[in-house]
Parts: structure tokens; sequence; C-alpha cells
């Protein structure tokens, strides 16, 4: 298969990076299905894209004809055997055993000359890949958030991932005017593996009284970074960035360097999981 084959983009999972990649597909002239599991995340999600369309159009980077086209390109799927596609990619939780379930069951359904990939921020792209029929037609594709604006991807090739694969993947992304960047697979790729000191530094620094996450996050912000990492992981999402960091550090041997922090422990255990849930390290409730 090659990229004029393709037409048809599946993305399972309608949450934080599922909506983003969703929009920059359809944008994109793609027609896309969209998977959730649940049926109310799914409507959620396709409400949140309207809202991002049309504060595209208000804003003018998006032309109204494209917003309104890219709208009538995406369809809501609540069964997961109505998912066929020419790519598939799959942006639920980071948790290795339930998207190896679900990429197994998409399989199944799908032709043999079908693309799946994984949004996946830090579970080896050749882990997943070892549980599937065709593992030489799976490969990452890392977008990031928000990721209808976001850029860069990462197009991560595991050890199973054929060269074929691996080019097509940089090729749609290309054709959704991001950039991609050719990566092999290890913990974390490059940008979660370098970031995770930008997120860890600044816990332990809140952790051990040196300064509150508010000073934390004007601070680095006033050295340029457009959001302090306590902001960024309220907008990543907590139990996400948590379950990442977990990864990481579990495929570094427990590098200490990389050990996750309790505090960020126990906003997931709260509930308190970033804007996602309206309150984070940052209350989004007014
Ligand atoms: P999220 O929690 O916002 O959304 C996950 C969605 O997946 C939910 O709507 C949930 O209902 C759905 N889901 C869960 N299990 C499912 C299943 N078995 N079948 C179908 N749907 C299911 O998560 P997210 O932040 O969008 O993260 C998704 C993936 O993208 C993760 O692998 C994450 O590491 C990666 N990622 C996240 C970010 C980020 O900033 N949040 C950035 C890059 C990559």
């Amino acid at each position: 298969m090659d990229l004029n084959h393709i037409k048809r983009v599946g993305i399972i999972g309608a949450g934080t990076m599922g909506q983003g990649i969703a929009q920059a597909i359809a944008l994109s002239g793609y027609s896309v299905k969209i998977y959730d599991k649940d049926v109310a995340l799914l409507e959620k999600g396709l409400e949140i894209i309207n809202l991002n369309i049309e504060k595209g159009i208000k804003l003018e980077k998006i032309k109204e004809k494209d917003g309104k086209a890219a709208l009538e390109h995406i369809e809501k799927i609540s069964d997961l055997e109505e998912l066929q596609a020419d790519i598939i990619i799959e942006a639920i939780i980071e948790q290795l055993d339930i998207k190896v379930k679900v990429l197994k069951e998409i399989e199944d359904v799908n032709t043999t000359s079908c693309i799946l990939a994984s949004n996946t921020s830090s579970i080896p792209i050749s882990e997943i890949a070892r549980a599937l029929k065709r593992p030489e037609n799976f490969l990452g594709i890392h977008f990031f958030n928000p990721a209808h604006i976001m850029p860069l991807v990462e197009v991560i090739s595991g050890v199973l991932t054929s060269k074929k694969t691996s080019i097509l993947g940089s090729n749609f992304v290309t054709s959704l005017s991001k950039k991609p960047v050719m990566v092999k697979d290890s913990p974390g790729f490059i940008v979660n593996r370098v970031a995770r000191h930008f997120y860890l530094e600044g816990l332990k620094i809140t952790e051990e009284s040196i300064a509150d996450f508010e000073t934390v996050d004007k601070l680095m912000e006033s050295t340029g970074f457009k959001m302090g990492p306590f902001a960024l992981m309220d907008l990543i999402g907590i139990d996400t960035n948590f379950a990442v960091t977990s990864t990481i550090y579990d495929a570094f041997h427990q590098e200490p360097r990389f050990r996750p922090s309790r505090l960020q422990q126990q906003k997931v255990i709260a509930g308190h999981l970033g804007r996602k849930s309206r309150k984070g390290f940052y209350d989004y409730e007014s």
C-alpha cells in the first residue's frame, strides 16, 4: 500500500489526543471514523472537535468551507467491528494490555493491508507489535498535544516494523502538513524522554517546598517556555503523564532519575487529572 491508497482513517479513542488527531486528519481531506468504548466520551469528543473547528474559523485559521467539510468527514463509531479503514491510529489509555487487546480485535476486522499505528507516548512499539498477526504493518505515530496544532510527529519503527510501513507512516504525516521525525523504538522515544525531567524536577521542587507549583510555572514561562510543567501536566492529563513516567522508569530498569512522583500519583488517586476532569494542579471549574 502507498499513500495514494489511503483514503479512510480510523481513530480509536476520542479523548484528548483522539480529538485533535481526528480533527487534523479530517481537515486534510481524509474520511475519518472515530471509535470510543465510552459513548458519552465519544459524544463529548465530537463536541470538542466542533468547538475547536468553530474557534479556528473565528480566528481565521481555518476556512469556513474546509471546517464544514472536515466535520462532514468525521463519523462516530460505537461498535469496534465497524471500524474498517486503510490506516488506523490507536489513542486510548496508556496501558499495554488494553492497547494490545483492542489492536488485536481491530486487526481481525480489517484487511491484511491495513496499517495500524499507536499514539503511545512510551510503550515500546516492538512489544505491542509482537502480539499482532501482522507486526510489519504496525508502527508508532506519536502526535503531540494539542494534536490539531502541534506540527511535530514522531514516526517510530519497532524492530518488526517494515521499512515500507515506516515510509508510508512518514508520508502520511507529511500529507497532514505536519513534520514527521523518524525515530527508533526506545523508552520514551525522543521528546518524552527529554521532557521527563521538565516535569519531574518541577514536581521535586514543589515536594521539597522550595517553591509552590504556580511559582515554578511562572518562572519557567518567564524564561520562554510556553507553559510551565504543572500547566502542561494539566493539559496532557496527569494520569497519562504519570503512566508515561512509570513506563519509562521501568524501561530504564528503575533508574532513579526517572522515578515517578508521589505528589503526581496522589493527584491521580484523587481523580484530579487536569483539564479533562476540571481539576488538576489548577482549578478549571470557573
Ligand atoms: P484520554 O484519557 O484523554 O482518552 C483516552 C480515551 O480512550 C478515552 O476517551 C477512553 O474512553 C478511551 N478508551 C479507553 N479504553 C478504551 C478501549 N478499550 N477501547 C476504546 N476506547 C478506549 O487519553 P489521551 O491523553 O488522549 O491519551 C491517549 C494516548 O495518547 C495514550 O497512549 C497517551 O500516552 C498518548 N499521548 C497523550 C498525550 C497527551 O498530551 N495527553 C500526548 C501524546 C500522546
